[in-house]
């Protein structure tokens, strides 16, 4: 059976995280087997630490990228770069909304017309689009961000369910649409319980989001200060008992393995893994 593997390379997000470093945002690396690679929300830190972790940004099949901040966006063309083979072969697929691709009002493009000219296919995605890649389907889902293009993805496998993620957004009417029946479900938790950030989920927008949908597993990720100063363990502990679904605080280099059941490695090879029925 082939797994599906979540590398969480960076667990960090917002601006003074980003710029402090005190988390990684680095992204998420999703390999298919070893027939499909992909990296999502490439921001500062995905070509080194995609490196560092034994992952060659050379073997990528795509990237994806949400929206044009630049915790998402950073390295992508660095990235592209490294999927073309060092801008040798026009290889690759990219994904992200008009904000990346061309520009919005107030934000991007994130990606200059030359990187999007090596990458094989450029696809632009609004909320609800789908694009294949070999045997995974890659749909964009609706979120509500200061940046108004801003999508999530959700990335469907024959065999292994669907794995999805929110990105940057706010709790809205309508949300949980795009997110039914998956079996992973990564979201940006940028804020803990008690201090809300508007265009941003915090921990009881997610209770409540992960409520309506009732995923197989939750992971929380894209952690702001405030969120590292609460604890996202013991954030992740109170969504879980709240919700009864299994709920894990990432952590960089947290790797996942999905198969008949979910496999979560922590950092470092002493480091218990935990199992997960979903
Ligand atoms: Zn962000
Ligand atoms: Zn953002």
């Amino acid at each position: 059976m082939v797994e599906l593997r979540v590398h969480f390379l960076g667990t960090g997000g917002g601006r003074f995280v980003m710029v402090t470093q005190r988390r990684r945002t680095a992204g998420i690396r999703i390999l298919y087997g070893d027939r499909l690679n992909l990296h999502l929300d490439p921001g500062p830190g995905a070509l080194i630490f995609s490196n560092w972790a034994r992952l060659s940004p050379q073997r990528l099949d795509a990237v994806l990228v949400s929206h044009s901040h630049p915790d998402h966006y950073c390295d992508a063309e660095v990235l592209i770069e490294a999927m073309s083979r060092g801008t040798t072969q026009r290889r690759g697929l990219l994904v992200a909304p008009r904000s990346v691709l061309r520009g919005n009002d107030v934000c991007g493009p994130a990606i200059s017309g030359y990187h999007q000219g090596l990458v094989e296919r450029v696809v632009e995605v609004s909320p609800g689009e789908e694009v294949e890649l070999g045997e995974l389907s890659i749909a964009a889902t609706g979120a509500q961000h200061s940046d108004p293009d801003t999508v999530g993805f959700r990335i469907g496998t024959p065999d292994l369910g669907d794995l999805a993620y929110t990105s940057d957004t706010a709790l809205f009417e309508g949300i949980e649409e795009y997110y039914r029946g998956v079996r992973i479900l990564i979201l940006c938790t940028m804020r803990p319980r008690g201090a809300p950030l508007p265009l941003h989920l915090s921990v009881e927008d997610a209770v409540r989001l992960v409520e309506e949908v009732r995923p197989g597993c939750v992971f929380i990720t894209h952690f702001g200060m405030r969120m590292l100063n609460a604890g996202p363990e013991e954030e992740a502990r109170w969504m879980e008992e709240e919700t009864g679904v299994p709920t894990v605080a990432t952590v960089d280099g947290m790797q996942v393995l999905i198969g008949e059941r979910v496999e979560v490695r922590g950092r470092g090879k002493r480091a218990e893994p935990r199992f997960i029925e979903a």
